[in-house]
């Protein structure tokens, strides 16, 4: 019989080296785009050091940045798939041997010692977010996100007056790109979650700066459009490349929102760096699995 806690442990430690190295298409396409649509001197130079900088990771199999960072699991699992009971240690011990063999910078360290374990783990370290359970699915899906700090560094997140609603958005919108300057190494991939709580906000920002698709708008037009105006007016903003200056400073806006409570307008903006790592492990009963990005 298959033992599925080896199988995960094998396919997520694959699915860390393929999202280290490999720039998902979607990103790399759009780093492509912005590169020929470039006007300035200096912020062209900046892009064409990145898509160096992609090309000799693949060539050489090496890390795409030094930074290898803090790990995310985003878990979507079937209700029936037989092994759900070994998920969360299989990811930890992924955590490990891919550190070791890929390898990773040891990132997380206890903020209470400051001690180091030296293997990217540590308390709820791998961060492991169960996404959603399918009630019929028998399949496990985890997207693997190895996010840098320095686009993390720069997250916001604030109540706005529910009086302002979409114009109080976009304020803190743009106040948080200025805020970040070049420190999230722009052109970044903005999310922005709009809900009742904090955690909600955040949560939402979150999967929309590391987990959409550059391209992809939102299936409701509204936001879609909202999308494309902050887009617009993130770029109009001319921080650039690396701080450079230039036409891009972000890639995309992404924008989800929750319900909110009458007294709460919770938003919250989080980036991702122009290194937006993700690879997703699909794994059967069988022990068959696929790795895409
Ligand atoms: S923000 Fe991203 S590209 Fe910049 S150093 Fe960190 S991981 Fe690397």
């Amino acid at each position: 019989m298959v033992n599925l806690r080896e199988v995960i442990v094998k396919a997520v430690v694959e699915g860390l080296r393929v999202a280290s190295i490999l720039l998902p298409p979607d990103v790399k396409e759009a780093l492509r785009r912005v590169y020929e649509e470039e006007v300035s001197p200096a912020a062209k130079a900046q892009l064409e050091a990145v898509l160096r900088n992609v090309e000799l990771a693949e060539r050489l199999r090496a890390p795409i940045c030094q930074d290898t960072g803090l790990i995310t699991y985003y878990v979507r699992a079937g209700a029936r798939f037989p092994a759900l009971d070994v998920v969360e240690e299989a990811l930890v011990e992924a955590t490990r041997i891919a550190t070791k063999e890929i390898p990773l910078r040891p990132n997380s360290v206890d903020p209470i010692t400051g001690r180091n374990p030296g293997d990217n783990t540590g308390r709820y370290t791998p961060v492991v977010v169960w996404d959603s359970i399918d009630p019929k699915g028998d399949y496990l899906e985890v997207t693997i996100v190895p996010k840098g700090g320095g686009s993390e560094y720069v997250a916001v997140f604030t109540m706005v007056p529910p009086g302002r609603g979409l114009e109080g958005v976009k304020e803190v919108v743009l106040d948080a790109v200025v805020k970040a300057g070049a420190m999230p190494c722009p052109p970044t991939i903005i999310g922005v979650g709009i809900a009742g709580t904090v955690d909600m906000a955040v949560h939402l920002a979150k999967k929309c700066a590391v987990i959409r698709k550059v391209g992809s708008r939102h299936p409701e037009p509204a936001v879609a459009e909202l999308e494309r105006k902050l887009l617009e007016m993130v770029n109009e903003l001319g921080i650039g490349t690396m701080g450079m200056g230039g036409r891009t400073t972000a890639l995309a806006v992404h924008i989800d929102y929750a319900y909110r409570h009458p007294a709460t307008y919770a938003v919250a903006v989080v980036f991702q760096c122009w290194a937006a790592r993700r690879a997703t492990v699909t794994i059967k009963p069988t022990g068959e699995y696929s790795i895409t990005q």
